[in-house]
């Protein structure tokens, strides 16, 4: 995808305060460690809780893909999620991270309660392991095993459930919330 502009750094971005078009693009950016990136068309990509796709910015800071490996259909839209905090976090976190993050208030099938019951125990169950993980972690190197039994539930469910998801490494959420129980094993 088109690059639009590269910033050096947050700081770049800060420091254009007070405009609008400097607002659009302090909410629209991609951290990458070359700077901050803002795309023409993957810039405009709405958030989703429940997202379809995610992004690979590649090496290359110029490049970055778009991945949708789970069936979409016509008119569906294509969203990402904004923030791997916000993924497996419950309802009253997200939307303070986004509305602080973004200036918005989401309102995707899983912050308006219309998701299938099925999905909004997989979902219940991810935030729940995910919290349990967070809290485990100021204990140290012992971790509780029930924690971590509760959390290789947690993954193997995922991965049966949101397999499009897995195959696309978009876990890095899984890094962010499992990697250190992983480590204590
Ligand atoms: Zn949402």
């Amino acid at each position: 995808m088109e690059l639009a502009h590269l910033a050096s750094s947050s700081d770049a971005l800060e420091g254009l305060c007070g405009s609008e078009a400097a607002s659009q693009i302090a909410q629209n950016h991609f951290v990458h460690p070359a700077g901050c990136l803002l795309f023409r068309r993957i810039s405009l990509i709405n958030h989703s809780c429940v997202p379809n796709a995610s992004i690979r910015l590649c090496d290359n800071e110029e490049f970055a893909h778009v991945i949708v490996a789970c069936d979409v259909a016509a008119e569906e839209e294509i969203v990402l999620c904004y923030s791997a905090t916000v993924l497996f976090a419950a309802r009253e976190m997200r939307q303070s991270e986004l509305h602080s993050r973004w200036g918005f208030t989401c309102e995707c099938a899983r912050c308006s309660g219309t998701l299938a019951e099925s999905e909004v125990d997989t979902w219940r169950m991810l935030e729940n392991a995910a919290l349990s993980a967070q809290n485990a972690k100021p204990r140290g190197p012992v971790v509780d095993p029930s924690i971590v039994a509760q959390q290789h539930e947690a993954l193997a469910r995922l991965e049966t459930l949101l397999p499009h998801l897995c195959e696309l490494e978009r876990f890095r959420f899984d890094a962010a919330y499992f990697a250190a129980e992983r480590c204590n094993m």
